[in-house]
């Protein structure tokens, strides 16, 4: 029977223990040459009414994208893993009990990590955790386009939490109102919501307008609002349906599949991404370690993105 290989640099068998980092990168702060950083940011403490415990998303995150295989991607067909380099950079040392410190700490350190022109791909934490990162990415970049996948708009006109993040990064002129689409967003009391997000300058695409278009044409919506400009993708786990994704604190019946999802991010091949942010994963919540996979899966497309872009500039 064929050995597995031993891979020194982590002190174990490929698959097998070792140090859980993202799909097995490099533990590292040293950025020198590093071209993408995955950075974990364990906060919750922006969480309000709903269920609690998106400090566990980052560790979760980890651990299942130990399962997943390295190789060439199926629809670009590129090796994320031989474009370019990158770190598991760890978490940023967030406050647990300080909104004001934990905002601080994520702007100090991701705003560092963009000094040495590293990608950042941030897992959350609960929404909250976008805004000092539009602020990190507008301070390098200026303001963005994002396209926010969500069930919720977060656009809410109170003081910072993952419900109100985009209504203060508007506010804060982190966005390009020009193109900023939310997209999946619903519930059973969403109307008014949706107005206040639309008030603000967001294009909303409710869930049951993205499935009367259709995906395809989804995507045509998306990138033709993206076009050339920068943009930031901040994807909130709920977006998909409880059922693909139970493990989130604000759940939201009639959502996108998995294979729906993952359309939709592939669709954003060859826009000109400047950032990602994975949020929500609540793992107490999870069954089967459904939700953990699928993001896990999620940042792998991320980086997959990431690596097209770099195949065409090559
Ligand atoms: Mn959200
Ligand atoms: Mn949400």
């Amino acid at each position: 029977m064929a050995k597995v290989s031993h891979n020194p640099a982590i002190g174990a068998h490929l698959f097998i223990g070792g140090i859980p980092t993202f799909m097995r990168q490099p533990a590292s702060r040293d950025l020198e040459g590093v071209e993408v950083a995955i950075i974990g940011i364990p906060f919750d403490g922006g969480t309000l009414v709903s269920r609690s415990g998106t400090r566990s998303g980052p560790l979760k995150i980890r651990e299942a994208s130990l399962d997943l295989f390295k190789g060439c991607h199926p629809i670009f067909k590129v090796d994320p893993f031989d474009k370019f380099t990158r770190v598991d950079y760890g978490d940023v040392a967030v406050e647990p009990l300080s909104m004001e410190d934990t905002l601080k700490a994520i702007q100090e350190e991701v705003g560092a990590v963009l000094v040495s022109d590293t990608t950042v791909i941030a897992l959350g934490g609960d929404h909250s955790i976008t805004l000092p990162l539009l602020r990190t990415h507008a301070a390098k970049f200026g303001p963005l386009a994002v396209i926010h996948f969500d069930a919720h708009p977060d656009t809410a006109d109170y003081e910072v939490s993952h419900a109100t993040s985009f209504y203060h990064a508007i506010k804060e002129k982190l966005i390009d109102t020009e193109a900023y689409i939310q997209v999946g967003i619903r519930g059973p009391s969403i109307l008014e919501d949706v107005e206040a997000a639309r008030a603000l300058g967001a294009q909303v695409l409710t869930i049951d307008e993205c499935f009367a278009m259709g995906i395809p044409a989804v995507i045509q919506k998306i990138t033709e609002l993206m076009g050339r400009r920068r943009v930031y993708v901040s994807f909130d786990i709920d977006s998909v349906d409880p059922a693909y994704a139970p493990g989130t604190g604000s759940p939201e019946i009639g959502g996108f599949t998995s294979y729906q999802i993952l359309q939709m991010v592939r669709g954003l091949a060859g826009l000109n991404l400047v950032g990602f942010d994975l949020v929500e994963v609540c793992p107490s919540y999870d069954h089967g370690e459904i939700t953990s996979i699928l993001a896990a899966n999620l940042v792998l497309e991320f980086l997959s993105l990431l690596a097209v872009n770099k195949s065409k500039s090559s």
